[in-house]
C-alpha cells in the first residue's frame, strides 16, 4: 500500500524566537532561510526549501509533524483510505500549501491528538547547497530517510500502531524496560523508510513532543555538538551512548523549548523482522530531572 514516505517537515510553536535563532545556529547549526513571514524562521538540514519552521507560539510544542506521501495520486489515495477508515482530516488551502512550500496538504490529528500534516511535492532549491550556520565536519543525514526521528505522546499503544498502520507505516515493540517501581514499560517503533524508526511512542509526557532526533554523517559532529551544549546554558539530558534498536550513537540535550533535541551519527536501516531489547548498548544516562511531565525515551535498564 502506499503510505507516508518520510518525514518531511516539522513545525514548532515557540516562545521565544530570538533565543531559539540562536540555539538553532550557535549549536546546531542550521541554515536559516531569510525569506519567512514575520514571527517565523525557516531552517534549512539540506536542499529543502526548510525542514523546520519555527513560529512564535506560547505553547513551546510540537505544531505540525508534516509526513510526505510521493505524489498526487497518493495523496488523494491516502484521503479515500482515512475517509473509509473513519479518521477526519481537513484539505488544506492553497494558502496553506503555498505558506509550507509545498503542493498540497491536508491535516488531520493522531489518536493522541498530535498535529500531522500529509503532503506532497515540497519545494526543493537545488541551486542553495546546504550552508551550516556554523563550522560541521559533515552534513545532516537526510535524503530518503526523512528530516530525523521524534517521539510523541500516545494515548494507548495500539491505537497508535492502527493509525499509523493506517498511514502506511509498519513496526512494533522494539524495547520492554523494567522501571524502578517492577513495571515493564514498552516503548513502540514506526517506519516508514530506510530509517529504523521516525515516529515513536511510549513514555508519558505533557508535550507532543518528547525529542526530535537529527542525524550526522560524522561521530565528529556528535562531540563537536557535545562540547558546545556542555558550554552552553542548555544541560545534557542523556549521555552520550548506543541505542540497541538503531545503532545510533547518540546523546540529547534540551532545547528553549524544553523539549529534547538527539545529535545521532552510525544509525542502522531499519530492520524487516521485529525484535525487542531491555536496555541500551552501552551509555546514554540520564542525569537530570526536566520535571513533572517530562520523560526520556530509553532508561539504560
Ligand atoms: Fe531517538
Amino acid at each position: 500500500m502506499d503510505g507516508v514516505t518520510e518525514l518531511g517537515y516539522v513545525r514548532f510553536g515557540v516562545s521565544d524566537l530570538s533565543e531559539w535563532r540562536d540555539f538553532a545556529t550557535s549549536l546546531l547549526g542550521l541554515q536559516i532561510v531569510e525569506d519567512g513571514a514575520p514571527d517565523t524562521l525557516f531552517l534549512r538540514t539540506d536542499y529543502w526549501h526548510h525542514r523546520i519552521i519555527l513560529e512564535q507560539d506560547a505553547c513551546d510544542d510540537l505544531t505540525t509533524a508534516g509526513f510526505r506521501v510521493a505524489g498526487a495520486e497518493e495523496f488523494a489515495a491516502l484521503q479515500r483510505r482515512l475517509k473509509d477508515a473513519g479518521v477526519n482530516f481537513e484539505q488544506g488551502s492553497d494558502e496553506q500549501a503555498a505558506q509550507r512550500c509545498v503542493l498540497d496538504v491536508m491535516s488531520l490529528s493522531d489518536p493522541a491528538g498530535n498535529p500531522l500534516e500529509i503532503f506532497h511535492g515540497p519545494q526543493i532549491d537545488t541551486h542553495k547547497p546546504f550552508h551550516p550556520s556554523r563550522p560541521m565536519h559533515g552534513r545532516y543525514v537526510t535524503g530518503e530517510g526523512g528530516v530525523g526521528h521524534m517521539i510523541l505522546r500516545n494515548a494507548g499503544l495500539d491505537d497508535t500502531y492502527a493509525f499509523y498502520r493506517l498511514l502506511g507505516m509498519r513496526g512494533g515493540i522494539e524495547y520492554k524496560i523494567t522501571t524502578p517501581d517492577g513495571n515493564v514499560a514498552e516503548i513502540l517503533f514506526m517506519h516508514c523508510n530506510s530509517r529504523d524508526h521516525t515516529v515513536a511512542f511510549g513514555p508519558p509526557s505533557t508535550k507532543s513532543i518528547n525529542h526530535l532526533m537529527l542525524e550526522v554523517d560524522n561521530l565528529d559532529d556528535v562531540f563537536m555538538t557535545y562540547e558546545l551544549v556542555q558550554a552552553s546554558q542548555y544541560p545534557v539530558m542523556i549521555s552520550p551512548g548506543k541505542h540497541a534498536n538503531d545503532h545510533m550513537f547518540s546523546f540529547y540535550f534540551a532545547t528553549p523549548s524544553r523539549w529534547l533535541v538527539e545529535i545521532g551519527w552510525g544509525g542502522r536501516p531499519a530492520t524487516h523482522q521485529s525484535e525487542y531489547y531491555t536496555r541500551d548498548t552501552y551509555g546514554h544516562d540520564s542525569s537530570k530531572d526536566m520535571g513533572p511531565g517530562m520523560s526520556i525515551d530509553t532508561p539504560k535498564e
